[in-house]
């Protein structure tokens, strides 16, 4: 039996722009689990979920490990907005602000309560902008010993809270790829082959990234389906993210941020996105695929950079271009169920 609140959930997928989920009626098979800030959830009530989003962050702030909120504006805005949110008929979203740049998973964990919607917290570190919050230890400690610290996190809990990541969140610069950056890309290799956790990898339109990723995966023995291709949205062609979904890895074209005021930069970020689905669905690789908007509810010091576009404009543009509610449904629920879940 479905508690009520899962119930309810199911009755607002139903209503969210005729997206139906596949699980409705079906009785519900072993699909791992997903650890949310509150506690773990069955894979199958991940429901719709934004894979790549910031609740908040300090990015622009110096290097910090205890971000400063105050926590009273953050609420007055990031509450309401994902009440709204909900509204829309999400019902989870990762939240990929990591450790040195605002993680606060108390937070995180009140801001779930009081908005009923899960959220997923990460372990890892953000090597992208010049490593300015990579933390001074990464610099002296092995791979293995920062993996070591990231698989304390999954399996003791963040700072004694007992609150679990459910992912692992890495980023590494542009160009030639640097040794910290390897280092993070080998130590989120480690960790995830230790916990199972999937690894989203901040990339962008750097395909030295993937390629160095497969070496390692190999070297480390991680199967490419562990690895998300993050911002593979900043690719110009498809052609790389084709191969490397074909590969096993995951495409996550998350950069769906949209409704800021500026619509000529909205409609090129749309056909950016849609450009490379048309493409992935053309080689029959859309259960490689993620969505999502890198929005931020709470940017340091600014307003909300919005995360609805997919419902209020990218959704009917799909449907224009012939994909069906299925294929959509595929993409905001069944992949993102396959791609974090920790099969037992
Ligand atoms: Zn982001």
């Amino acid at each position: 039996m479905p508690s009520r609140r899962q119930f309810v959930q199911q009755l607002s997928l139903l209503s969210i722009g005729g997206i139906v989920s596949p699980n409705i009626g079906i009785a519900q098979n072993r699909t791992g689990k997903i650890y949310t800030v509150t506690g773990a959830i069955s894979a199958n009530d991940l429901g719709v979920c934004l894979t790549h989003e910031h609740i908040m962050s300090n990015f622009g702030a110096e290097r910090s490990y205890q971000p400063n909120y105050d926590v009273a504006a953050l609420k007055a805005q990031a509450l309401p907005y994902l009440k709204h949110i909900k509204s829309l008929g999400v019902a989870s979203i990762l939240d990929c602000t990591t450790a040195y740049f605002g993680r606060d998973v108390s937070l995180l964990k009140e801001l779930s309560e009081e908005s009923e919607i899960h959220l997923i917290t990460n372990t890892g570190y953000y090597g992208a902008a010049n490593d300015r919050y990579v933390p001074e230890h990464a610099y002296q400690e092995t791979a293995e010993q920062l993996a070591e610290r990231w698989i304390n996190e999954f399996e003791q809990g963040i700072d004694q809270t007992g609150i679990r990541p459910g992912f692992i969140k890495i980023a590494a610069d542009s160009g030639a790829v640097s040794d910290i950056d390897k280092k993070l890309m080998r130590a989120a290799l480690q960790t995830s082959r230790a916990t199972g956790l999937t690894i989203a990898c901040h990339t962008g339109d750097n395909p030295a990234v993937p390629k160095l990723a497969q070496e390692l995966m190999d070297e480390e023995n991680v199967q490419p389906s562990a690895w998300i291709w993050t911002h593979a949205h900043q690719m110009k062609t498809s052609e790389e993210l084709t191969g490397a979904a074909k590969a096993g890895m995951w495409i996550s074209l998350d950069g769906l941020r949209i409704g800021g005021g500026d619509t000529e930069a909205d409609q090129a970020t749309l056909d950016r996105h849609l450009q490379h689905l048309l493409a992935l669905k053309e080689q029959r690789l859309l259960s490689k695929v993620l969505i999502s908007h890198d929005g931020n509810s709470f940017p340091r010091g600014g307003a909300i950079r919005p995360y609805e576009g997919i419902f209020t404009q990218f959704i009917p543009l799909l449907k224009e271009n012939g994909f069906t509610k299925r294929e959509i449904n595929q993409l905001l629920v069944n992949n993102p169920q396959r791609a974090f879940a920790i099969l037992e």
